[in-house]
């Protein structure tokens, strides 16, 4: 297969991280008979400095001509002074909406071997857990009508959730597809006992459920899975969920991993090309110093390659070297604990220590 790839390296570890998923794409590629077109685009702070936007349209059509992006992080001290419109972080919000994507995925896996990063005991995650989030993207309260008037105790707010059949269904047909890939059980979250988009998004995902009788459906109120997620992870396969529910679900999920720089996730629309990134920032603490964790953006590459190319068995490569990397006790200093006799390793050598298991 050849296939063009849009790198949207961005600001601090961005490009140290994006540089070792290249890496490790390229080493799929050769072993698998691939071939990958890899072509650089500003995003970020890198590009208000060249162009003074966070978003040149060249990026934007570049992305358009691509297979599929990957993207590392923006932002930084550099630009926090700019204003709202050339701030860095306003490019990625721009280059969803232009690529239009609706479906957010977030896998939060604890790996056996990562069991102590987890804040959760270890009567709770035994020997991990591996969920993924499915997140509605560009519905729901963030983007209904909202505004100020007058209430009964004088000026008062107002933002509005509204769901449509069309997007609740084809969120739900993501979120089924995705456990195709999976363990096939998917967990739709909605608060149905009071609010009336939530009844709507229950029964249509009950009637999508019937197109996909293979698949484990249940249903959960979101209060009830705010409490299951730090109760028993494990029983979650593929979560579903609206855009104010995912965005707090999955911040809760990747916090019960206990390790930010492991976790990749995709935006997904429509068509097959995709958006792939780490869900952390640009760490500019740590930039320039080769010693961020690339594994984040080397799994991002993976879920690449399996929702974008349907490439499963190269993105499973990809996973079970970054297993046995971490079986085999190698660590970034972000991963290491409280284990002084480990010395950690670079943001290259870990790169290097994935492609050798490839
Ligand atoms: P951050 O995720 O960049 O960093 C938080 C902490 O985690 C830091 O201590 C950092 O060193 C560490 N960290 C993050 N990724 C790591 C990795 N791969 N390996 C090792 N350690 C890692 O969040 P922040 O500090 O709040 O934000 C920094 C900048 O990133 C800000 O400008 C923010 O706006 C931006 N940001 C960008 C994105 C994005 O591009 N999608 C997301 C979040 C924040």
């Amino acid at each position: 297969m050849e296939l063009k790839i849009a790198l949207l390296k961005g600001d601090g570890i961005g490009p140290e991280i994006v540089d070792s998923a290249v890496m490790v794409l390229e080493k799929i590629a050769k072993k698998f008979g691939h071939t990958f077109i890899f072509t650089p685009y500003l995003i970020g702070g890198c590009a208000i400095d060249e162009t003074g936007m966070p978003l040149p349209q060249e990026t934007v059509d570049g992305c358009m001509a691509s297979d599929s992006v990957l993207l590392g992080a923006v932002g930084g001290p550099k630009w926090d002074s700019l204003g709202g419109d050339v701030r860095p972080e306003k490019a990625l919000l721009g280059i969803r909406s232009a690529l239009g994507l609706y479906t957010n995925l977030r896998p939060a896996k604890l790996y056996p071997a990562l069991r102590n990063a987890s804040p959760l005991k270890d009567e709770i995650v035994g020997d991990g857990f591996d969920l993924l989030i499915v997140r509605e993207l560009t519905g729901g309260i963030y983007f209904g009508e909202r505004g100020l008037r007058e209430g009964r105790f004088g000026t008062e707010a107002f933002d509005t959730e509204a769901y449509s059949i069309t997007e609740i269904e084809r969120i739900g047909k993501a979120a089924f597809e995705a456990a195709m890939k999976r363990r096939k059980s998917v967990c739709s979250i909605d608060k149905a006992n009071v609010l009336e988009s939530s009844r709507l998004w229950r029964k249509t995902m009950h009637e999508l459920s019937e197109q996909y009788p293979e698949v484990h459906y249940t249903d959960m109120l979101v209060d009830n899975a705010a409490m299951q997620l730090v109760r028993d992870p494990k029983q979650f396969d593929v979560i579903v969920t609206s855009n104010m529910f995912g965005d707090i679900l999955s911040d809760e999920a990747s916090q019960i991993t206990g390790s930010i720089g492991m976790l990749a996730s995709a935006s997904l629309g429509a068509s097959k090309r995709g958006l792939y990134e780490p869900i952390h920032g640009s760490a500019p603490d740590i930039a320039g110093k080769d010693i961020a964790n690339p594994i984040a953006t080397v799994l991002s590459g993976a879920m690449m390659l399996r929702y974008s190319f349907d490439l499963n068995k190269e993105a499973d490569a990809i996973e079970a070297a970054v297993d046995r990397v971490l079986e085999e006790g190698h660590r970034t200093a972000d991963i290491i604990g409280t284990d002084k006799s480990r010395t950690p390793l670079g943001c290259s050598e870990m790169t290097k220590k994935i492609l050798k298991v490839i």
